[in-house]
């Protein structure tokens, strides 16, 4: 039973981007993201130790921040999508001027389109000899991405992941295109988020990293979460921090789970255990019922 007064959203404000890299094996994406987050100033100031939670979140010198979900293709991502979990706002599409489109690079393409994810080229490696980025250019094109330039919609921007050539700009395009999707959450709301990456560690019990997406998450709040549900026991934020508040489009590893979460699932913050255990038993009855129905298809 929804309260009344969350339906309503009088307190929206602005929320970073939540930003996917992806592209063909070997085009730097990989690269791309480290250089990214070394250039970061937060993680700097704290000596620089990044944890490796699944997503991060940098933030400029100017306090504008976006966060990144590190590179899909592994298993959770795939459930993300099979779930059809929206959790990302931008694609920003890697490929290397020395190499061209390649098959994973319109797979890329194709999975940005199915989730209405607008792209934005990172034409890769310009810093090698044989770097081609017009062959990119009219090689995209031919797959209906054309650059701003030659009068079409898509942005494309020439950097090296290597040596850190145009990646601030590419940071600019990043922050430019969030600003005309006018991306927007309540972080005055209960907390709602989704699951990125959940594993269960020896010491610590099952642990998972959650992008908030609405509302503010924060120590001791209940949750449901899927099929399990818990309280929020300790946050740890991308740079090794313990944190006690995640806002939206935060990317934030949760412990306190009563049993692991499935990467998709959606966390969502509830009054007390008593409704928290109820929501995990409804959906796990849901659960059952689909998997006992005949598949669609
Ligand atoms: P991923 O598979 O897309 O994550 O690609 P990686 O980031 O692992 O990069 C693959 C290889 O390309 C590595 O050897 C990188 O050092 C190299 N590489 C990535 N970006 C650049 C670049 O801008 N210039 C050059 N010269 N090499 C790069």
């Amino acid at each position: 039973v929804e309260e009344k007064s969350e339906e309503s959203s009088e307190n929206l404000q602005p929320r970073p981007p939540v930003v996917v890299v992806m592209g063909h094996v070997d085009h730097g994406k990989t690269t791309l993201l480290d250089t990214i987050r070394k250039t970061n100033v937060a993680a700097r100031e704290k000596g620089g130790i990044t944890q490796h939670i699944g997503a991060s979140m940098v933030e400029l010198p100017d306090g504008r921040k976006i966060t990144f979900l590190d590179t899909p293709g592994h298993e959770a991502f795939t459930s993300l999508r099979a779930r059809g979990a929206q959790v990302t706002d931008i694609a920003v599409l890697v490929v290397a001027a020395d190499d061209g489109v390649m098959p994973q690079t319109i797979e890329a393409i194709n999975h940005a389109r199915a989730f209405n994810l607008p792209i934005i080229v990172a034409v890769n490696k310009i810093d090698k000899p044989d770097a081609d980025p017009q062959k990119v250019r009219r090689e995209l094109s031919e797959l209906g991405l054309i650059p701003e330039e030659w009068g079409g919609d898509t942005i494309f921007v020439d950097i090296s992941a290597k040596t850190g050539k145009n990646v601030d700009t590419l940071l600019e395009y990043i922050l430019l295109l969030a600003e005309l999707l006018e991306l927007k959450a309540d972080p005055t709301k209960k907390a709602k988020g989704v699951i990125i990456e959940a594993k269960l560690d020896k010491q610590r019990g099952p642990v998972a990293t959650v992008l908030v997406q609405e509302g503010t998450l924060r120590v001791g709040d209940v949750f449901v979460a899927g099929v399990t549900y818990g309280r929020v026991r300790a946050m740890i934020d991308d740079k090794g921090r313990n944190i006690k508040e995640a806002g939206p489009s935060t990317p934030v590893e949760v412990l306190g789970f009563e049993d692991l979460p499935i990467p998709g699932d959606t966390l969502k913050v509830v009054d007390d255990e008593k409704t928290a255990r109820e929501l995990a038993e409804e959906n796990r009855t849901k659960l059952q019922q689909q998997e006992k129905a005949p598949k669609a298809l």
